[in-house]
């Protein structure tokens, strides 16, 4: 992981910004390569994530791992964070303010990162990267296009484990990830990641 990456993940580990510190047992800052061309934001850990400060390790992470698997990825190929980083207590939803609070360590990891591809998992990741006009419902699988970043709006993976109509709606959705990756890798095959790609952090910043 990078140096600069690796500071906000200490920062966010020891964070007593927002009241969800208080119940958590760890922080979960978010894994994957420093420099992945994929990176997906999910809504917050869960009791699983809570425990073992990883991202979707429980159920939903399972069928994440498969859903990655479907288009011939591994989990260790993306990075994957949340729009917040500790555990709301008992699992209900985070507040708007938890999410403010920790939106800049999730636009820094953003920008850190610099992936090709973000990828919102439910309407909360939708709304805090894209917009509140914006819902999983009328968007998944819609990609967005700004400059050279790429948001493709999704149902979260835990809404399949109780509607399972929506596995088959993820599962399609996430072959139009495999294909805006394919055509993103046929744009440049071989340039280093690092080396492209000069105007893309501003764009990026519009959407964050
Ligand atoms: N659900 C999420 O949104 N994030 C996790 O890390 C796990 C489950």
């Amino acid at each position: 992981m990078s140096s600069e990456l690796q500071l906000i993940h200490s920062e966010i580990l020891e964070c007593t910004k927002c009241e969800l510190h208080k119940s958590r047992a760890k922080a979960v800052p978010g894994e994957g390569p420093h420099d992945a061309r994929i990176m997906f934001v999910g809504e917050g850990p869960g009791q699983n994530e809570d425990e073992q400060g990883r991202p979707f390790v429980g159920a939903a992470g399972k069928f994440l791992t498969e859903l990655l698997e479907s288009i011939g990825l591994k989990r260790s190929d993306v990075f994957i964070s949340n729009i917040v980083k500790c555990r709301p207590p008992n699992n209900r939803a985070p507040r708007k303010s938890e999410i403010d609070t920790c939106n800049p360590y999730l636009q820094s990891q953003i920008r850190l990162i610099n992936p090709r591809i973000l990828c919102a998992l439910g309407t909360p990741a939708i709304n805090t990267l894209i917009g509140d006009e914006y819902s999983a419902s009328k968007f998944h699988g819609k990609p967005l296009t700004k400059g050279e970043v790429t948001m493709l709006p999704m149902y979260h993976p835990a809404a399949a484990l109780y509607d399972a109509s929506l596995k088959e709606t993820l599962l399609h959705d996430f072959q139009v990830l495999k294909q805006l990756l394919e055509k993103e890798e046929t744009h440049s095959p071989s340039t280093p990641k690092s080396a492209e790609r000069s105007g893309a952090k501003q764009t990026l910043e519009k959407w964050v």
